[in-house]
């Protein structure tokens, strides 16, 4: 099966920008620069954004971004989620997780914006502050040397 995809250019979107399309009603889709099948969700910016690769028969999330840390949990991410289920909304959409964002995924599966999570396995993001990936790290014992 391949994803037949009503990809419409909105025309005051295109005359600024051609890059920039809207996909079944939902606007704010703009090609990536260099990835192949690559578009980034710019509809709910500035508050957030998100990339998608657009596969055969899938859809991936990937790069979920809320970019002020007092707007986060507060529904600002589902909606924009929610936004790519509207455009896609009989594709399979899947995201790879890491452990500090697998519940809130875990919750978009349960509200049926997402179809899959890819990964079940631990990966910890790359942010080395971050607790909940990175609690178990040998931090304690390079901390100690300075203590
Ligand atoms: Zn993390």
């Amino acid at each position: 099966m391949k994803i037949k995809m009503k990809i419409k250019n909105e025309k005051e979107e295109t005359e600024t920008n051609p890059r920039v399309v809207s996909m079944n009603g939902v606007s704010g889709f703009w090609k990536h620069p260099r990835y192949e099948n690559c578009w980034i969700y710019n509809g709910r910016m500035p508050t957030s954004n998100c990339w998608i690769y657009i596969n055969d028969n899938d859809v991936q999330i990937l790069n979920v971004m809320v970019y002020n840390p007092e707007d986060r949990k507060c529904g600002f991410g589902s909606q924009m989620i929610s936004d790519i289920r509207l455009a896609f909304p009989q594709i399979h959409i899947w995201v790879d997780t890491w452990n500090c964002s697998r519940p809130f995924w875990q919750k978009m599966k349960l509200r049926g914006m997402i179809n899959s999570i890819a990964n079940d396995y631990s990966w910890p993001c790359a942010n080395t502050t971050c607790t909940t990936c990175h609690e178990d790290r040998p931090d304690y014992s390079r901390r100690s040397r300075f203590d």
